[in-house]
């Protein structure tokens, strides 16, 4: 019982950090909100999460 737990912990633990395929660096996950306009012409905003890695934070940044 109490491995199993153990393991299930370590896994959970695992699965938060994601590494880049590309750059090898670490994937962070953050809240995106992106001002999306529509077809009426009113503005509504939209929350992504993006993952960020040294790939693409400088556009995601910008
Ligand atoms: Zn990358």
């Amino acid at each position: 019982m109490a491995k199993k737990m153990d393991f299930a912990q370590k896994s959970k633990k695992k699965s938060d950090v994601h590494t880049c395929p590309i750059c090898a660096g670490p994937i962070q996950y953050v809240k995106h909100v992106k001002a999306v306009k529509t077809e009426d012409g009113a503005w509504k905003f939209r929350s992504l999460n993006t993952g960020v890695c040294k790939c693409n934070e400088a556009e995601v940044y910008a």
